[in-house]
């Protein structure tokens, strides 16, 4: 890093180039939403992951964070974000209609909603167990235990690995 900082001048003009090859190459993924080199992405179109189980994060980088350590052997599903009044942020602005659709294939039988341990992430997972309800799904979400407020992608993966594997039915 030092030596990045002593010559920027020759150095940066390259690493900004590569940078922008990379940005340029990435993809959302149309059933997931998760930001790849291809479409779909690489996890959805694994065939070692389990189509049984869908876990629904808020964000990108949550995926991300799950994914690091191979937390989770299921595919997931991006909402883009979370429910929030004050922002005036609802159902339709979020990928929840194709979470419906995919909940509903008849190959998934678990959600794992893995929403942050916010109070808008846990009003859209509340929101999202009721509409997932009308299907025959098993509903988990991660255990409790996640530091009040805390975001998914800050924390270490021995304390994601713990709230996954304690998950819980909703309700
Ligand atoms: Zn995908």
């Amino acid at each position: 890093m030092l030596w990045l900082v002593k010559n920027r001048e020759q150095a940066l003009p390259a690493l900004l180039e590569a940078l922008d090859a990379v940005s340029e190459t990435l993809v959302e993924c149309q059933i997931c939403g998760n930001v790849d080199t291809s479409d779909p992405c690489g996890i959805c179109a694994d065939p070692r992951r389990d189509p049984k189980s869908l876990c629904v994060v808020e964000d990108v980088a949550d995926v991300w964070a799950l994914d690091r350590a191979r937390l989770f052997q299921g595919r997931y599903h991006v909402l883009g974000g979370k429910l929030s009044a004050l922002d005036g942020i609802g159902p339709d602005d979020l990928n929840i209609a194709s979470l419906m659709e995919r909940a509903a294939n008849g190959e998934v039988e678990e959600v794992v909603l893995a929403m942050n341990a916010t109070l808008e992430g846990q009003t859209t997972a509340h929101y999202l167990a009721e509409r997932l309800d009308e299907h025959k799904l098993r509903i988990t979400q991660l255990a409790h235990g996640l530091p009040v407020g805390g975001e998914l992608d800050y924390l270490d993966e021995g304390t994601l690995a713990q709230a996954l594997r304690a998950r819980r039915p909703v309700g």
